[in-house]
């Protein structure tokens, strides 16, 4: 329902604001768009409980999936439920502008600190927020412009290299049907690839399918393939689709003909993708694993043009770049006093000398006194500055440059969130645990810090009286009370040469002797 909701003018004003979680705000697009109908607001209690049970919402129309919205505790307080003057809650995108209401007819308890707001949602302005807006129609627009006939909708999870491209032809020919591409662009593929980047690999490959018409839609995933599979099945009903062609569980009952894909063969013979059944052994070739995709990627070499059309291969080779191209980040982990900073700079000089790759040295102690110097060593404080330091090195990586990092990082979930800020945004991450034993760091004391903390002079000073989780997920460990620095040092490049990230020809010579 996209009739406007006639609010008053200052009721909206006083109305608290929010910005929902990102599968939340998908949901709210689709809720908005018409995509979810009859549902026309995040469910009540009432109908999540007939969902489960019936697979219906409360008032018996055949819903499959919950649809909920959960706000902080804190911002459900400021709604009067009993008041429909005061229930009203104005939705944001990520950058503050409201996008629509909820008006709150019920809340409840949900997750520990979290609310439960139900009701129905109206649109306050056109969406602006996220790539591709224009690819983002309505299902009403889309099914205006549908032929009539069958409709083979596709939801790509990955790039449509050849093989996806022949299984898709095959089954429009078979059912004579147009195809209606639905790109989900809200959350990166399975594997990493960042929606718009899907998109354009979806884009090249055009020419290359039948007539189609391709299309954005912000599908979130639910953390289950089955109602991933039946809400996609529905909304690609409500564009217009009366077959789907599976990308994963089949799933029976849904709102369209879910149509399953054979899994398909290169025949060298003749260059044609078949059933992998009928093509004979020796003349059989299957098609290429992810990881033997990621692998020529890496390397830069070409993606074979009998597996991908070359305008796909281009879109991919820009998002993953060789490895020597690559953005990077060296994050080096360890107490204080480990010899994280002073590996990192030697391998920052040793960068600087060859001049290869631009490297960027983000030194704990350096970001304190200029990008932190207000934080204190609280774990809130500690944490935002790790963050901002990998939010600076995410930034580095997304442009194709090197950054070293060396904060202390005692937290395994801290290093986790910058692991994933930087392969989101298309880095690669090497996590360097600098492991010497904490009686070595102590006798060292460059700093006198473990002095002062032994002394209650620093509150929670990690390995004294705070933790440090040990990483489970270290590329390379170095313990230095045992390895000398520039052999730690060498430990370093000798890893990045060998993963690709660098060319090791002549870095460690020295002039004096060459
Ligand atoms: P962190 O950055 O981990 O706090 P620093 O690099 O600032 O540690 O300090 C480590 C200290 O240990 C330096 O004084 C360094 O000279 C000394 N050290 C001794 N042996 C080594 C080694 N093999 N590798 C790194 N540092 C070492």
């Amino acid at each position: 329902m996209s009739a406007e909701w006639l609010l008053p003018e200052e009721m909206l004003r006083e109305a608290p604001s929010y910005t929902p979680r990102p599968h939340e705000l998908a949901d709210l697009e689709l809720l908005l768009s018409g995509a979810y109908r009859p549902l026309t607001g995040f469910c009540s209690r009432a109908d999540l409980e007939s969902i489960a049970r019936r697979g219906r919402l409360a008032d018996g129309a055949s819903w499959p999936v919950p649809v909920s919205l959960e706000v902080p505790a804190e911002v459900a307080e400021r709604l009067d439920v009993a008041n429909p003057r005061s229930r009203v809650l104005v939705l944001t995108d990520p950058e503050g502008a409201p996008v629509a209401a909820v008006e709150a007819v019920e809340t409840w308890d949900a997750a520990t600190g979290w609310t439960a707001v139900a009701g129905p949602v109206r649109r306050l302005a056109e969406p602006v927020h996220g790539v591709f807006r224009r690819l983002r129609a309505t299902p009403e627009e889309v099914r205006d412009t549908l032929p009539p006939g069958r409709v083979l909708a596709v939801i790509p999870t990955g790039p449509l290299h050849r093989p996806q491209l022949a299984q898709i032809a095959h089954a429009a020919r078979r059912l004579a049907a147009h195809v209606l591409v639905m790109v989900p662009v809200v959350e990166h593929t399975a594997d990493g690839l960042a929606p718009e980047v899907l998109v354009r690999t979806v884009l090249a490959a055009a020419d290359r399918m039948p007539p189609a018409t391709i299309i954005a839609v912000p599908f979130a995933s639910r953390g289950n393939d089955i109602r991933d599979g039946l809400i996609r099945a529905r909304v690609a009903a409500a564009y217009g689709a009366t077959h789907l062609l599976s990308s994963g569980t089949a799933v029976n009952g849904s709102a369209v003909r879910i149509v399953v894909p054979r899994e398909l063969a290169y025949d060298i013979r003749d260059g044609q993708w078949r059933p992998a059944d009928d093509v004979p052994p020796p003349q059989r070739r299957a098609a290429l694993t992810v990881e033997q995709i990621h692998e020529l990627l890496d390397r830069g070499v070409n993606l074979p043009e009998w597996h991908t059309p070359p305008a796909v291969a281009d879109e991919l080779r820009r998002a993953r770049r060789p490895r020597d191209q690559r953005g990077l980040v060296v994050f080096f982990t360890g107490l204080s006093g480990s010899g994280k900073s002073t590996i990192a700079r030697g391998v920052h000089d040793v960068l600087l000398e060859d001049g290869e790759r631009t490297v960027t040295l983000l030194d704990g102690d350096v970001i304190r006194r200029l990008l932190s110097s207000e934080l204190k060593f609280s774990r809130g404080d500690r944490d935002l500055n790790i963050r901002r330091i990998g939010f600076v090195a995410a930034e580095v990586a997304r442009h194709g440059g090197m950054a070293l990092c060396c904060p202390i990082a005692p937290y395994a979930s801290t290093r986790a969130e910058i692991r994933k800020l930087v392969t989101d945004v298309g880095g690669d991450f090497v996590l360097v645990h600098v492991a010497t034993p904490i009686d070595v760091c102590e006798q060292r004391d460059r700093k006198g810090l473990y002095a002062k903390a032994r002394a209650g002079q620093i509150p929670a000073f990690t390995g004294v009286s705070d933790p440090y989780e040990e990483p489970t997920d270290a590329d390379l460990t170095i313990d230095t009370s045992s390895v000398a620095v520039e052999d730690a040092v060498e430990l370093v490049l000798d890893h990045l040469a060998t993963g690709g990230w660098l060319e090791l020809d002549g870095l460690l010579e020295s002039s004096l002797t060459s």
